[in-house]
C-alpha cells in the first residue's frame, strides 16, 4: 500500500449499502486480471520485505517512555518532494502508512532480486538506512524507532506524548484515544465501521499471566462511564475473568510484525509455494515470539495474532455463533438483505488460512480438469463458508477450477469495510480497488496476491504472481529481521527448487497456529510436521521447533536445507559458513534461527518477560509500572543500536560478532 490518496471514506451506513456491488465488480477484476496473466512465466524471484516500526518518546527527566503520536507528519516529508523524499530514495527506501500515528512502515524502494547472493548481503544494509533515516526524519533524538511488536502501556494511564484522552468517536475505547490512529480518514473509518458493522465493540481477552499476587479481574477496566452505549460491554460479558480485556482496533493493528513477499515463476508455482510455506507460518510466529505483555499486564502467552484478530473482527453475534451482547444485537449493522443471507463465518477476516490452493500441475484452461501434482482435495479439511454467487461467477471461467475458485469465494464472505466515494465506479479493465478492497482486508498468515490486468504475459515491467509470508513477529535489531526474511525467502527458494511434498491436512496447520500462542512454544511444544516430505501419504508426526529447524531422524532439517540450498544455488560452501568464512554474516543468520530453535538463546518474548518477572519494581501481580516499562525499552533500544546489552538477548557469540561488525 503506497500513500494514501485522499478520498472520501464512507461511514458504514453507505458503506453497506454497496458490499454486493464491490464483491461483484472485485470478482469481475479478479477474472480480468487472470485472464491478462494466467499464462505469464519465467518471472524472476523479486522479492521483498516489510518492516515496521513505533515511535517511542523517552521522557529521561521523568523516567518515561510514552508512544509519540504528533511526528506522522515524517510520513508526507518522506514520501513528497524535499530533501528528506530525496533522502529516502537516495538509500532506495521507500515509507508507507500504518494504522497507528506512531507507526511507520518501511520496505526497499525496489524489490530485491532473490537470484543475486548480493542482494541477500544488501537487506541488513537496507534495513539501517530505514531506521537511520527516519531518525533523520524524526529530526528529535528523545524519539526512538523502535521495532517492538507490542508497545507495553498500550492503553494504561497516560501513555502518549503529547497526552490524549479516551474518549473518541471512532472507537470508543475505554482506554485508546482516537488521536493514536492515523490521521487519514480511510483509518478512524475502518475502526468505526467495523464496530458497526459487528453491533458491538470488538472484545479481545487474552489469558492473563498467574503469577502470585496476580488477581483475577482486569483492574484497568474503567466503571461507570456512560459517554457511549458500548461503555457497559465489559459487564455484560465482554471482559472475561482472568483475561487481559482490549476493546479497540488498536491494541491489534497498532502492533508490529515483518513480513516478506516474493513473486513465483509462473501461477502454478505461486499457488505449490503458497501451500508449501503454509507449513511454516505457524513455526515462524514461535520462533520468532516477542509480545509477552499487552495494555500494561503479562500475557500467558507470547505471541500478537490473536490480538489483531481480534482487533479487527466484525463478524455480528450470529455470525460467531454467540448471544449478542444488547438483546437486539444479533446482526449487529447488517441491511435486510444482507441478514436474510447471513451465514455461521468461524474465523474473523485476520486469521489462518482455510485452504491450500492446490499444485496444479497442468494448464488447466486448455485441458479443462485440474491435475494436482501432490495436493489432493480431502486435505482442505475445514470447510470454510464461501459466498456461492463467488463460487458459481468463477466456475464459469476456464481459468478458476474449483479449488482455486472456493479459495476466492471464502474472502469473498466478507463485506468491505471502507469504501471511498470516489473509487465507487471503476474501469473493471485497469482498475483493481473492488478486487483488494476484499483481498487485503482478509489478514490471513498468507496471501496469495495476482497481479494486475497490465500483467501479460509479455508485461515484465508490473509485478508476476506473488506470495506474501505475513506472521513474523518484528524483532529488535536489524540483524535479526534480516536473517529471519532472508531465512524465510530461501526456503521458498530450496522449496521451488527441490520440489518436494510438504502437504499435510490444513486441520493440523491450524491446530499449529494455536499452539504457536503458547508461552514459550519453542521449548515446550510440539508441532504436526509431514512425516516424510517424498513420500505421497500425507502421514504427520509431532516435532519440537528444534527438530524440524535442526533436524531429526525423520527430517534433515531446514537449515540443513537451506545450507543444501546455498551450495547449490549460490556455490556457498560450509567453509564459506563460519566465523571466519567469506560468508561470516549468512553464517551467523543461520546460527540465529538454529539457536532461537534449540532454545539457546530465548525469543524476544522470553527476553523480554524475564527482564519485567526480575524487575526491582515488579509485585508478582502480572503489572507493568511506567518505570518498568521505561527500562524495558531502554534495554530494548539499546540492543537495537547493537550496544553492550545485545549479548544479553543474541548470546555472546552472535553478540560479539554484532558489536564488533555492526554493519553487514
Ligand atoms: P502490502 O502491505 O500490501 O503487503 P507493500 O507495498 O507494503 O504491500 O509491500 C509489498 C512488498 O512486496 C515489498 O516488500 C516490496 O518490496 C515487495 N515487492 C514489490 N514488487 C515485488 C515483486 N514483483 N515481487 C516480489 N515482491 C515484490
Ligand atoms: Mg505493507
Ligand atoms: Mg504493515
Ligand atoms: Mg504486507
Amino acid at each position: 500500500m503506497g500513500l494514501l490518496s485522499l478520498g472520501t471514506p464512507l461511514p458504514w451506513e453507505q458503506t453497506r449499502e454497496y458490499a454486493e456491488h464491490v464483491r461483484t465488480e472485485g470478482i469481475e477484476q479478479l477474472i480480468k486480471m487472470f485472464k491478462a496473466a494466467y499464462a505469464r512465466t519465467g518471472d524472476g524471484y523479486l522479492w521483498g520485505d516489510e518492516v515496521e516500526y513505533t515511535l517511542v518518546k523517552f521522557d529521561h527527566g521523568r523516567g518515561l517512555a510514552l508512544l509519540s503520536i504528533d511526528k506522522d507528519s515524517v510520513l508526507a516529508d518522506l514520501n513528497e518532494d524535499g530533501p528528506l523524499a530525496q533522502l529516502s530514495v537516495d538509500n532506495d527506501l521507500n515509507f508507507h502508512p500504518e494504522y497507528g500515528r506512531f507507526m511507520l512502515e518501511a520496505t526497499p524502494l525496489a524489490p530485491y532480486n532473490g537470484d543475486s547472493l548480493e542482494n541477500y548481503l544488501y537487506v541488513e544494509r537496507n534495513m539501517n538506512s530505514r531506521r537511520s533515516v527516519a531518525q533523520t526524519a524524526i529530526a528529535d533524538g528523545t524519539i526512538k524507532p523502535l521495532t517492538i511488536t507490542v508497545y507495553p502501556l498500550m492503553g494504561i494511564n497516560t501513555f502518549t506524548f503529547p497526552s490524549a484522552v479516551a474518549n473518541g468517536e471512532a472507537s470508543q475505547s475505554l482506554f485508546l484515544p482516537d488521536e493514536i490512529i492515523n490521521r487519514h480518514a480511510r483509518f478512524p473509518t475502518l475502526t468505526a465501521n467495523i464496530r458497526k458493522r459487528r453491533g458491538e465493540k470488538v472484545a479481545i481477552n487474552v489469558p492473563l499471566y498467574k503469577d502470585t499476587n496476580t488477581l483475577s479481574i482486569d483492574e484497568s477496566i474503567p466503571k461507570g462511564r456512560s459517554l457511549f452505549k458500548h461503555d457497559e460491554e465489559p459487564e455484560l460479558g465482554a471482559a472475561l475473568p482472568g483475561h487481559i480485556y482490549m476493546d479497540s482496533m488498536g491494541f491489534g493493528m497498532g502492533c508490529s510484525c515483518l513480513q516478506v513477499t516474493v513473486q513465483a515463476p509462473n501461477l502454478n508455482r505461486a499457488r505449490y509455494l503458497y501451500d508449501s510455506w503454509a507449513n511454516f507460518a505457524p513455526l515462524f510466529l514461535a520462533l520468532t515470539a516477542a509480545a509477552p505483555v499487552f495494555k500494561g499486564h503479562l500475557a500467558d502467552q507470547d505471541v500478537r495474532w490473536n490480538v489483531i484478530s481480534g482487533a479487527v473482527d466484525d463478524r455480528t453475534a450470529y455470525e460467531r455463533d454467540v448471544k449478542p451482547l444488547h438483546s437486539d444485537g444479533a446482526f449487529g449493522g447488517m441491511t435486510d438483505e444482507a441478514k436474510a443471507r447471513a451465514q455461521k463465518i468461524p474465523k474473523s477476516r485476520y486469521d489462518g488460512i482455510d485452504s491450500f490452493l492446490g499444485d496444479i500441475q497442468n494448464d488447466f484452461a486448455k485441458d479443462g480438469e485440474a491435475v494436482f501434482k501432490y495436493f489432493s482435495p480431502e486435505l482442505n479439511d475445514i470447510s470454510p463458508p464461501i459466498n456461492e454467487r463467488t463460487l458459481q461467477r468463477l466456475a464459469q471461467e476456464p481459468q478458476f477450477d474449483p479449488v482455486l475458485a472456493r479459495h476466492f469465494a471464502h474472502l469473498y464472505v466478507r463485506d468491505p469495510i471502507v469504501i471511498f466515494e470516489e473509487r465507487i465506479h471503476q474501469d473493471n479493465d485497469d482498475e483493481t480497488d473492488h478486487f483488494e478492497n476484499i483481498q487485503s482486508t482478509n489478514w490471513q498468515t498468507l496471501r496469495f496476491k495476482p497481479p494486475t490486468q497490465q500483467a501479460t504475459p509479455d508485461n515484465k515491467s508490473v509485478p508476476g504472481w506473488r506470495v506474501e509470508f505475513r506472521t513474523m513477529e518484528i524483532q529488535l535489531t536489524d540483524f535479526e529481521n534480516a536473517a529471519f526474511s532472508i531465512f524465510i525467502v530461501l526456503l521458498g527458494q530450496a522449496i521451488l527448487a527441490t520440489d518436494s511434498n510438504w502437504y499435510i491436512p490444513i486441520s493440523k496447520i491450524e491446530d499449529n497456529m494455536k499452539r504457536a500462542h503458547h508461552r514459550d512454544a519453542v521449548l515446550k511444544d510440539k508441532f504436526h510436521f509431514k512425516a516424510d516430505i517424498n513420500s505421497p501419504t500425507f502421514d504427520t508426526v509431532e516435532l519440537s521447533l528444534d527438530e524440524i529447524v535442526n533436524g531429526c531422524d525423520s527430517f534433515i532439517g531446514l537449515m540443513a536445507l537451506v545450507k543444501k540450498h546455498l551450495e547449490s544455488r549460490f556455490g556457498i560452501t560450509g567453509d564459506d559458513l563460519s566465523p571466519k568464512g567469506t560468508h561470516a554474516r549468512i553464517y551467523y543468520y543461520l546460527e540465529l534461527i538454529s539457536k532461537r530453535a534449540s532454545g539457546e538463546l530465548p525469543t524476544a518474548a522470553k527476553f523480554i518477560r524475564r527482564f519485567l518477572l526480575d524487575h526491582k519494581d515488579y509485585q508478582h501481580d502480572s503489572k507493568i509500572t511506567a518505570r518498568m516499562n521505561y527500562d524495558l525499552l531502554n534495554k530494548l533500544n539499546s540492543i537495537s543500536e547493537l550496544g553492550e546489552d545485545v549479548r544479553q538477548l543474541l548470546g555472546d557469540d552472535i553478540g560479539n560478532y554484532l558489536i564488533n561488525n555492526p554493519k553487514a
